[in-house]
């Protein structure tokens, strides 16, 4: 995941390749929910590992039930309808759907059981409705006080008194702000009065009805047959009794898939589309419907049970007016893709926008308007035409995880007419996509395909022990870039020699180890041939004779391609001694690094001594000075500065200092 505080993302031409998604948001919490209430043990398989499901699972373990993990997949052990803890406080975060059924659930228990519980979540969370809900339940008996704002969380449920219900009357509830009102009472009434049928009845109009659907489907799952008559009246059967399937699988994210669907539609040829895995035909999801949408913009689709494939059909695509009442999640998707129509997009009935993570409408339009588009947004509204001419823009997201997805997909603006190479998107604060994909970024980057030219590289050479290495991961740190720690690489072959026993001035067989190998970076740790050598390759040994056969072109050739082989989307990173001068010559920041021989002695030697190693500084100068020699006056790639580099003497600053000083050029250096 990303966690930078902001993701630029270099303009991209092309999209090929498979992906698999991450499990429904809207099935995880649901099943999660009803596994907790009912009795005995769920197995729930592909559960989606994210913000708003790691909420639900600690409500569900502050209520008592059993989380374990079971292979891979999660054990629920449910509380049978009988409340074993009696007070809790239960914090839901930014999730929606935890919080209006957790709170319809909890608050028939407490007040029918006697105990209490209040319900927070975060600032946004206490801006988001649930009078409706709240004025449902209270004339049942349902004991609710509002412990903030009247008719918002944060909520106190039950008085710890054992009040009895009366499920008499049909009970009333509004639609038209959000159906997961209603999901939480379908859910929480299955739990109380079972002795008749229970009937909701839906004032005015039911919005969001797929939504609906799926709360029928899984409440059948486990063991409750809802009547539904017309959207407008549910009947809960008197014998109902919550029942646990035993294993339950939960299908991919519909709303997730919409952002590969549309980059099909934008990016992949017929013959090479994107394959999206996890969902498909058999799915009990309404974004499922987004499909269709896609499709009228021009998609070309392919639509097994448990996949689609994607692939560009009409382009520039075509320009839709659609009621999105059915989908209102994925047609966020639908207003990114009208920034590659031929006219204006005009999606409708989708007041419930404002009410979400932020007030979509508006943020979407303001964000859209930066890309050059012009938008007219209304109270149930939003039409957009595409950008004349694209500008770089710093897309907020507003901790709204769909906005931060589907902006993303504005990096394809190279492929519109007029456009040029196209111009980045910067997205900021990317990591709230955790709320319902956590690995969005790196997904995406898995299948796209970035012009030449169009992926950032930062090259900081500089001679040993000037701090590069940690500077150069500080960079790539801050920026999500990849890093090479190219030094590392010619360590590595120096260590494949000393256990191959080659001879330091054997070039063709040192050579043919740097050809073959076996390398993985991974966070913070390196494996050679499976085995972690992160240490090995510092200690000074080996450096040493690094500093000898980096000498040898020809082990400097066969070291190339895998120093290349870093270059992907979003950028790089990269650190040695050469980066600027040979491999990346053209590198958009170029900085060479030094300081003090003075300076880079004393700081190795209190490297050595804080890992328990003695030495002496002395010779460790006299040392570091033999090897800036070497690496000077070698006839291939010497050390020295590339003509455009920028000059960075950090003997007098922090890391931090000298992070700020780099960060700053690139700064300078972006359009946004
Ligand atoms: O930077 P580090 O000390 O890990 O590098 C080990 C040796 O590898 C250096 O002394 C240098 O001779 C060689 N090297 C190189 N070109 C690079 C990186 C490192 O020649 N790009």
């Amino acid at each position: 995941m990303y966690s930078t505080r902001f993701l630029d993302i270099p303009p991209l031409v092309a999209a090929a390749g498979t992906v698999r998604l991450p499990g429904s948001k809207s099935i995880s919490n649901r099943v999660l929910l009803l596994a907790g209430l009912c009795a005995g043990s769920t197995l729930i398989h592909d559960l989606l590992d994210s913000d708003d499901t790691r909420v639900m699972l600690d409500a569900l373990r502050a209520l008592g039930c059993g989380v374990t993990d079971a292979d891979g997949a999660v054990r629920i052990d449910g509380i049978g309808g009988t409340l074993a803890i009696r007070k809790a406080d239960i914090f839901l975060g930014n999730s929606g759907t935890s919080t209006r059924s957790v709170t319809a659930a909890l608050a028939v228990l407490a007040s029918t059981q006697g105990a209490q519980f209040t319900i927070r979540g975060v600032a946004r969370m206490h801006e988001r409705p649930i009078a409706d809900l709240v004025d449902a339940l209270r004339p049942l008996g349902c004991v609710i006080e509002y412990a903030g704002e009247p008719g918002y969380p944060p909520l106190r449920l039950g008085d710890g008194a054992a009040h009895a219900l009366n499920l008499d009357g049909p009970i009333r509830v509004r639609g038209n702000v959000s159906s997961q009102f209603l999901t939480g009472l379908l859910q929480a009434l299955c739990l109380v009065g079972n002795g008749h049928d229970v009937v909701i009845e839906v004032i005015g109009e039911l919005i969001s009805r797929p939504y609906i659907a799926i709360t029928l489907n899984l409440l059948a799952r486990f063991g409750v047959q809802v009547r539904n008559d017309d959207w407008a009246r549910f009947t809960l059967p008197a014998g109902r009794r919550l029942t646990t399937p035993g294993a339950i699988h939960v299908e991919g994210d519909a709303s997730s898939a919409s952002y590969f669907v549309a980059l099909g539609a934008i990016a992949a040829r017929a013959e090479t589309p994107i394959r999206i895995e996890g969902m498909g035909s058999a799915s009990i999801q309404g974004d499922l419907a987004f499909v269709g949408a896609a499709q009228a913009m021009g998609a070309r689709v392919r639509l097994g049970e448990n996949w689609i494939e994607v692939s560009r059909g009409t382009w520039p695509l075509n320009p839709i007016t659609l009621d999105c009442n059915h989908i209102p999640d994925a047609a966020m998707t639908l207003a990114v893709m009208a920034l590659y129509a031929t006219g204006t997009t005009r999606l409708t009935h989708i007041a419930s926008w404002r009410v979400k993570e932020t007030d979509r409408i508006t943020a979407m339009a303001t964000e859209l308007r930066k890309l050059g588009a012009q938008v007219t947004e209304g109270e149930d509204f939003i039409e957009v035409s595409a950008p004349e001419a694209w500008r770089p823009a710093a897309i907020r997201t507003y901790d709204d995880h769909r906005i931060a997805m589907c902006f993303s997909l504005a990096a394809f603006n190279g492929l519109t007419a007029g456009n040029g190479g196209g111009v980045p998107v910067r997205v900021l604060d990317p990591q709230c996509v955790a709320k319902t994909f956590p690995d969005y970024f790196e997904t995406l980057f898995a299948v796209v395909t970035p012009p030449a030219g169009s992926v950032p590289v930062i090259t900081i050479d500089g001679p040993t022990a000037s701090g590069k290495g940690t500077l150069a991961s500080a960079v790539a740190q801050a920026l999500g870039y990849h890093f090479l720690d190219s030094g590392a690489v010619y360590r590595a072959t120096a260590l494949a020699a000393m256990r191959a026993g080659a001879r330091a001035d054997d070039e063709p067989q040192l050579a043919w180890l740097a050809r073959h190998l076996d390398l993985h970076f991974g966070p913070g740790r390196i494996l050679m041939n499976g085995a972690d050598v992160t240490e090995t390759l510092r200690c000074e040994e080996v450096g040493a004779l690094a500093s000898k056969i980096s000498a040898w072109p020809m082990v400097r050739e066969a070291l190339r391609t895998l120093q290349l082989s870093f270059h992907h989307v979003p950028g790089l990173v990269a650190d040695g001694r050469d980066m600027g001068t040979v491999i990346f010559p053209a590198a958009d920041l170029k900085i060479f690094l030094t300081a003090s021989a003075a300076t880079r002695a004393e700081r190795r030697y209190k490297q050595l001594i804080s890992k328990g190693i003695s030495a002496n500084i002395d010779s460790l100068r006299a040392d570091l000075e033999a090897r800036d020699a070497r690496d000077q006056n070698r006839s291939v790639s010497p050390l020295k500065p590339a003509g455009d580099a920028m000059l960075l003497d950090n003997s007098a600053l922090t890391v931090e200092a000298s992070l700020a000083a780099v960060l700053d050029a690139w700064e300078q250096r972006r359009p946004f």
